[in-house]
């Protein structure tokens, strides 16, 4: 009797929401709860479509710049940061402010200021036209020079090749960070590191428990947008470690059963920016497909947590008391 391949999906962990990510959500959930609606939000608060909605039929309203706001109104700038023009701006137009901004994106924005103000050439290395990237450039443009991956490095020049420091986005691919790294230390054998990783913690573990589980998986899926940073290189390392079809979906129904036919392993997990009912839904729809059998993969347990911000504590703290 010829028997049937077993059918397994194996379940990355660390997956989904980071703390940056889980901040910022819960920022707009307590923002809308004690303001009430509307509550304006520059860009999206994270990038996942799912998210965006979610919030949107609770109240909040999605614009891309401070003009839309109208004066007095609160905004909330998103996760990935914003320049300190757009603060300005706020000011201008009599907004409340509320910054969520990842505290792992801040720690970027302190070192791009501590470098430019000890007139250092940054190389940053990021994504041209990224938020984040944006943002982050926006604290000194003037010592700020994009480097765009590997092939960016050609365009680079510097004023003084041993005053030169290279950060970077939080949410690259630590590998291709460190190839254009690489490159740029041929060109700038001076060419000095951040002090601490730029990347941060959660792209970190979401891509190292993708490279553990990919070579033994036909079939990758990542639960992500497109326009999630961290989500797209999760599928790209997957496929650079060996899986043999990696796909980023938003939902379950993306699932396109071709992918599945022949496969016997599944990987699965979802970007920073992607809540665990989406990953939950994709499951069930796997199961669908015979692919019912779930070993979850953990490498490293995260705990960390952070604070909502100040100003909005605040405001909650001062409720609480005349309540
Ligand atoms: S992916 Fe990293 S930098 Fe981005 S919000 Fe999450 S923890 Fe912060």
């Amino acid at each position: 009797m010829i028997e049937t391949p077993r059918k397994r999906v194996l379940l990355a962990k660390p997956r989904g929401y980071c703390a940056g990510v889980d901040r910022a959500v819960q920022t707009v959930e307590e923002a809308l709860k004690l303001y009430g609606a509307p509550i304006y939000v520059r860009k999206e608060i994270v990038h996942n479509k799912h998210v965006v909605t979610t919030l949107q039929a609770k109240g909040a309203i999605f614009v891309e710049e401070n003009e839309e706001v109208p004066e007095g109104s609160t905004v909330i700038f998103s996760a990935h940061g914003v320049a300190p023009v757009v603060h300005d701006q706020a000011r201008e137009r009599n907004l409340k402010a509320i910054d969520a901004t990842c505290p792992l994106v801040t720690k970027v924005h302190h070192e791009a200021k501590r470098f430019a103000a000890e007139d250092y050439d940054i190389l940053l290395i990021g994504h041209e036209g990224h938020e984040e990237v944006i943002g982050t450039a926006g604290e000194a443009p003037e010592h700020i020079q994009l480097v765009d991956g590997p092939e960016g490095v050609d365009a680079v020049t510097v004023r003084d090749p041993s005053k030169v420091v290279w950060l970077s986005q939080t949410t690259l691919s630590v590998d291709e960070t460190m190839e254009t790294v690489a490159r740029l230390k041929e060109k700038l054998p001076l060419l000095q590191s951040p002090p601490s990783d730029d990347i941060c913690y959660a792209t970190q573990n979401r891509q190292q428990v993708m490279k553990q589980i990919a070579p033994e998986c036909d079939v990758i899926l990542v639960v992500g947008s497109r326009n999630s940073s961290n989500s797209v290189r999760m599928v790209e390392v997957a496929v650079n470690a060996g899986a043999r079809q990696g796909h980023l979906i938003d939902f379950a129904h993306e699932i396109d059963p071709a992918w599945l036919e022949g496969a016997t392993t599944v990987g699965l997990s979802s970007g920073a920016s992607v809540p665990e009912e989406l990953v939950a839904e994709v499951l069930v729809r796997l199961a669908e497909f015979g692919f019912a059998d779930v070993e979850e993969v953990v490498t490293v347990q995260e705990r960390l947590i952070f604070s909502l911000p100040q100003e909005l504590k605040r405001d909650m703290k001062a409720a609480a008391a005349s309540s």
